[in-house]
């Protein structure tokens, strides 16, 4: 049984059971020096870091646990090649030329991953099977339609299923018809984080694992950045510790840490189903999240395991109320899987921003961070941390796909985020209702 905790050494869950293990990195002691430091050992950060080796630069990554500790090794693995609240017409408005490079950005990032992927040989389950999002009313396949005609005006090939395609889709009765992106897809993604890391590795990044940072300070004209051990002195810092940033140190630039809400997601596993059955259910393989604001979302891993999971109002008796509910929503999707058991759940901090919308900050002069991917991040994540890469290497700002905003905590956060899932009765509410 695994019991899940967001503060453990290793995070127990599925991907921790099937990832071959990696030797963890030494922690950093005494002073030393780099062109640039890395804070956080997820998806943005290792990206970031691979991306400026490789184009010369001298790169240390801190990681306060392990690589992977955070969202990047507890997710779903959903290659999603869009944002889960902003449409691209309001981030063009919102941002002008910026937004419309960002949304071309996210429109790509799903390529973009598979190609690092292949191009690093990083062995991580991935399978470019496509990413459906299926309507879960009629009225929904309203919305379905406007994403698909907003995502093919930017050149994505997003597609249109009816109720037809789409029940041969998924094998599946419940949905309405909805948007497939055939360039998203899944992974595993601890093995992705791991794989990233050991790219990062050949290409001369110095990891140190079991490293807090505590503070980014000014010296001199670039900066130094503590921690209990050691320190180092670099001319450019990234802080990319997204949902995580608040939980491990509460010095490192609180405005920021505090700007978004670490909201809980569940993670459940199956043990791996029949062949006949396989063939049934998405016998091509898609990762699935719904139109529904309470989602709705599986996948199959390598070994053909449901790899799926919800959230809770209140975690008391998680586990337990997780099997039930999620099992019934299984076996009401796809009776012939009767209902199923699960062997693996766990769970892991989802960082959500008052708008939606994920966050740049320029900190200081050659100091960033990215943050806020609300659950979105897999794909978006990789593709940011290449961006920011731009950005530490001096490319003009007005050819980057990065809208930079002053990070602004959200007042009384500490409560914030506490109140934040009692907002799940308000999106299942939501969800019975007819968009306009
Ligand atoms: C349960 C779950 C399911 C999800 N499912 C999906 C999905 O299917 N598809 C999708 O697109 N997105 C999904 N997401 C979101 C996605 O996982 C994240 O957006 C993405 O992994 C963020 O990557 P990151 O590198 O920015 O942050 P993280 O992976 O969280 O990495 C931040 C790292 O910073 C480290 N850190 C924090 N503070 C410090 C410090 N002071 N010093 C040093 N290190 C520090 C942490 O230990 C952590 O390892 C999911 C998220 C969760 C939690």
């Amino acid at each position: 049984m695994f019991i899940p905790n967001a503060k453990t050494e290793t995070v127990p869950s599925l991907w921790n059971d099937v990832t071959p293990p990696r030797q963890i990195c030494e922690s950093l002691s005494g002073d030393q020096q780099s062109d640039v430091v890395v804070i956080g050992g997820g998806f943005t950060g290792l990206s970031c870091a691979l991306h400026l080796a490789k184009s010369g630069h001298k790169v240390a990554l801190l990681e306060g646990r392990e690589i992977g500790f955070g969202g990047s090794g507890r997710n779903n693995g959903q290659v999603i090649p869009v944002l889960s609240g902003p449409e691209p017409d309001q981030i063009e408005a919102r941002y002008g030329e910026t937004g419309e490079r960002l949304v071309q950005l996210i429109a790509d990032s799903a390529d973009f991953l598979f190609r690092l992927v292949a191009q690093e040989n990083i062995a991580c389950e991935e399978e470019q099977t496509g990413w459906f999002q299926p309507a879960h009313s009629q009225g929904h396949m309203k919305v379905s339609q406007a994403r698909v005609k907003a995502w093919a005006k930017r050149g994505a090939p997003a597609q249109l299923l009816d109720q037809q395609q789409c029940e041969k889709l998924l094998g599946s009765k419940q949905w309405f018809g909805g948007m497939l992106n055939p360039t998203g897809g899944h992974i595993n993604p601890l093995a992705l984080a791991r794989g990233m890391a050991q790219s990062c590795e050949q290409a001369g990044v110095k990891i140190y694992e079991n490293t807090i940072v505590e503070r980014v300070g000014k010296s001199g004209d670039g900066w130094l950045v503590s921690t209990p051990q050691g320190r180092i002195k670099t001319n450019a810092v990234f802080m990319a510790t997204n949902a995580y940033s608040n939980e491990l140190s509460q010095t490192l630039e609180p405005q920021t840490s505090r700007s978004l809400i670490p909201v809980t997601s569940w993670q459940m596993a199956t043990p791996p189903i029949s062949q006949q059955l396989r063939e049934q259910i998405m016998p091509n393989r898609q990762a699935v999240s719904d139109t529904r604001g309470d989602l709705q979302f599986f996948r199959f891993d390598a070994r053909n395991r449901l790899v799926t999971g919800a959230a809770l109002m209140v975690p008391i008796n998680a586990q337990a109320r997780l099997k039930t509910m999620v099992g019934a929503r299984l076996a009401k999707a796809f009776p012939q899987l009767g209902t199923p058991q699960f062997t693996h759940v766990w769970s892991g901090f989802v960082g959500m921003t008052p708008d939606r919308y994920p966050h740049f900050h320029q900190l200081g002069e050659n100091y960033w961070s990215a943050i806020g991917f609300n659950g979105r991040g897999v794909a978006l994540a990789v593709a940011i941390g290449a961006e920011i890469a731009k950005a530490i290497d001096g490319q003009d700002m007005n050819t980057l796909a990065l809208p930079v905003s002053k990070p602004k905590a959200i007042p009384i956060q500490p409560v914030a985020r506490r109140v934040a899932r009692l907002a799940l009765p308000y999106y299942r509410w939501l969800d019975t209702r007819t968009p306009k």
